[in-house]
Formats: structure tokens, sequence, C-alpha cells
């Protein structure tokens, strides 16, 4: 008793003396996690969820993949590897994007991370300085503008319209521009909105990267992940004075169902890149060493595995397109590539549904949950107000469900 009081005592204590950082006490958290993590709660309670909430693959990871981290396992590959990744990983990531993209790139300028989104934390905190400013077009996925803030640089947003299909004009992009810009991010196909720019929207963009000096960090997680009628173009193919200036980013968790590996990568300059592995060196040593041989298996392997999910998800693709304008009052720009619908609410909003007033995209998501039990994720944390965000990585018959309950929510 005695010895339990003067623990809460000294927590107590301990409490007022930790105080949490500028940096970290600013940070938002990940809404897409949060929302998945409410969902989870609820399931966990015994209610029947339709969450279309977090961007995760719903198949299963290919067996010949797990296989593979056996066999690693079991080949005693359980140890500590370069920080910067094993050279089977480096080699096939440099295969896949000499195959798939006609690049060279060599084995140093490859850095494997603790997947996407840990690649673009090395690619900010390796190149960014206080005060830098980088351009990213909103609706940009949630964790861009967080992660710039906590490198210290500074993200500026540049707002795109549904009706020019949610994308940057080159016109706006140079616009943007001031002394302190450093950086432009951008990702095609997009997390939130599924939209692809066509070579051409790019190349317009590429050509104020190399006029106005500066680097790119080229999102291309979805590039396996592109609907019929629509062509993926890599970044750095645009122009031969691209690959210098820009970091490219992608992994495993999206085309291969991988999200739980975590693995990710950097192709960068050499010199950058080593910068990246000695980042990592510091902050988390290696990325998984069973994951890594896992991803070697999952990029030198059988390719039918990812026709077969885009199959599927082409079906799911075409199942949203059409449900979404067929319910009152919503509509979505057309989906290219990767498994997002950015439904516009803004007819709803101001409206009491299901017997709360509705004034913006947090309250329609909240409500949703709470009095449907479907999980989306609000516009607004997109740096979009009036969407919301429903990610068909789940399958037909839940999203069947889901959206006739919205139907039934919004009506
Ligand atoms: N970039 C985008 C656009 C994403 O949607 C995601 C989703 N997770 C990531 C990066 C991060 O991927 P990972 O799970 O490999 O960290
Ligand atoms: N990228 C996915 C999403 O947007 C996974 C969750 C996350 O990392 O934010 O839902």
């Amino acid at each position: 008793m005695f010895i339990d009081s003067v623990t809460n005592i000294i927590q107590e204590f301990a409490f007022f003396m930790i105080s949490i950082s500028n940096v970290v006490g600013a940070l938002e958290p990940s809404a897409t996690l949060a929302m998945s993590a409410k969902a989870k709660e609820l399931k966990a309670a015994g209610k029947t969820v339709y969450d279309l909430s977090v961007g995760e693959p719903d198949f299963v990871t290919p067996s010949h993949i797990c296989d593979a981290a056996v066999a690693a396992m079991k080949a005693g590959h359980t140890k500590y590897t370069l920080a910067s990744g094993i050279p089977e990983l480096k080699a096939a990531v440099v295969e896949k994007y000499k195959s798939d993209y006609g690049l060279d790139y060599a084995a140093n300028q490859v850095v494997v991370a603790n997947g996407a989104k840990h690649a673009l934390h090395n690619a900010f905190f390796s190149t960014l300085n206080a005060g830098d400013e980088v351009i990213i077009p909103a609706p940009y996925w949630v964790s861009y503008a967080e992660l710039v803030k906590l490198s210290g640089a500074v993200p500026v947003i540049v707002q795109t319209d549904e009706a020019d299909g949610f994308k940057m004009t080159a016109k706006q992009f140079r616009d943007a521009v001031t002394p302190k810009t450093k950086m432009l991010l951008l990702c095609s196909p997009s997390n939130p909105t599924g939209v692809m720019y066509s070579r051409d929207e790019l190349k317009a963009i590429a050509d104020v990267v190399i006029e106005r000096d500066l680097f790119v960090v080229a999102d291309e997680i979805y590039d396996k992940l592109v609907y019929p009628g629509n062509t993926f173009t890599s970044f750095p193919t645009l122009d031969q004075k691209l690959p210098e200036r820009t970091i490219v980013v992608n992994g495993v968790s999206k085309t291969y169902a991988m999200t739980g590996w975590r693995i990710g990568w950097t192709l960068a300059p050499a010199p950058i890149s080593k910068k990246m592995g000695e980042l990592q060196s510091q902050e988390t040593s290696n990325p998984c060493s069973i994951s890594q041989y896992a991803a070697v298996a999952a990029l030198r392997g059988d390719q039918k595995c990812v026709d077969e999910m885009l199959t599927e998800f082409t079906n799911r693709k075409e199942f949203v397109s059409q449900r979404i304008p067929k319910i009152k009052g919503l509509s979505c720009p057309a989906i290219g590539g990767a498994f997002y619908a950015f439904f516009n609410i803004k007819q709803h909003l101001g409206r009491t549904l299901c017997g709360t007033k509705i004034d913006n995209s947090e309250q329609f998501c909240l409500e949703l949950l709470s009095k449907k039990c479907v999980a989306t994720v609000m516009g607004s944390s997109f740096g979009c107000e009036g969407f919301v965000r429903a990610s068909f990585a789940a399958d037909m018959k839940m999203l069947t469900t889901a959206f006739d309950l919205i139907e039934e929510f919004v009506g």
C-alpha cells in the first residue's frame, strides 16, 4: 500500500518534471490511423463495423512472399543488416526501376526504410533546413504536412479544385514558388483522391522544377495500382535533369499487401542516399531483416498476384464510381489509381443527419461512424474541407452495405 502510494507520488512528480517538446506537442496525430483505431475499438466492443477508413489492402500477403520470410528466418537472416538495407533488396529495387521505367539507378542510390512513411521522413530530414518551403498540392495525404513540419521546414499548400480534377497546374505551382521554396511533394496516383496526372501535366510541372532549380519528392507508392485507361509516369523519366533533383519514394506495402512488414525505400542521388543511410543508422538501425528478404521475393517473384489484386480493385473501383453519384448530393472525381474515393458532401453540410446538425467533414465522419458504423476519413485532415475519403480496400459485400448505410445516413 505504502509502496503503491509512494510510486504514485513519484509518477505524478515525474509528470510535472517531463514536459513535451514544442515540436512534438504541435504534432497532429495521423487521422487515417486515428479513424482506423476508432473502428477497431467499436469492433472490439462487439459492433459490426464497415471499415473504409484505412488505406490497407484487405488481401493476405501472397504465400510465396511469406515462404521467403520463413526461409530467411531458417537461414539465420535474423541479425542486424546494413543500416541502409541488404544488397539483394537494393539490387531488386534497381532492377524494378530499370525494367518498369527504364531508369538507371545504382545500388548506392537506394535506402531501404521502415515503410514508405519512414522513407519520406528520411527524405525530408536529410534535405530540408528550418524555414525551407515545401510545396504540397491539396488534397494531400495526411502525413505529408506533419512530417515536413517535424523537419523544421514549412509546408506551403496549393489548393486544387474538384473542377480541375484536383490537379495542380504548372501555373499554380509557379505562382507558389518563393525564394524560400526548396521542394515539391507530388503523389500520383493520389491518396486521397485517386486522381492521376497525365505525362504532359507532369512534364509541365517538371519544367518549372528545373527552371526554378527545385527538388522533388515523388511518392510513387501506388505505381502498380493504376486502372485501365490510365498510365503511370515515374517522375524522373520526364527529363534527364530530374534524377539528380528527385527523391523517389516507393515500397511493398500497397502493391503486395504487405503493410505490416514495414518495407519502403528511396531512390536518390548517391550523396543524399549516403546521408539518409547514416540518419537511419542512428535512428532505427536496419529495417526488419526478415521483411527485407520477403520484399526481395515480392519484387523478383511472379507478379501474377499483383494482377489478381488489381483486377479485384478494378471491380471495386467500378462499383464505387457508379454507386457514389447515385446517392443524393454526393459526387466524386474520376478515379485513375490507388484505392480511394474522395467524395463531395457539401450539399449535406448545414443539414441535420440522423438527429445531428452536420457542419463539417469531421462531424460527418464521426456521426456516420457512431450512427451507422461506417468508418471513413474526413477531408479536412487531407487539407480539403467538404469531402470525405472512403478506402475501397474492402470486399464487395462490405462496400455494398457501407454505401447503402451512407445513403441511409444522408437520406
Ligand atoms: N505514401 C502514401 C501516399 C500512402 O498512402 C502511404 C500509406 N501508408 C504511405 C506513403 C506510407 O506507406 P507505408 O505503409 O509503406 O509506410
Ligand atoms: N496510407 C494509408 C492511408 O492513407 C495507411 C494509413 C497511414 O499510414 O496513414 O490510409
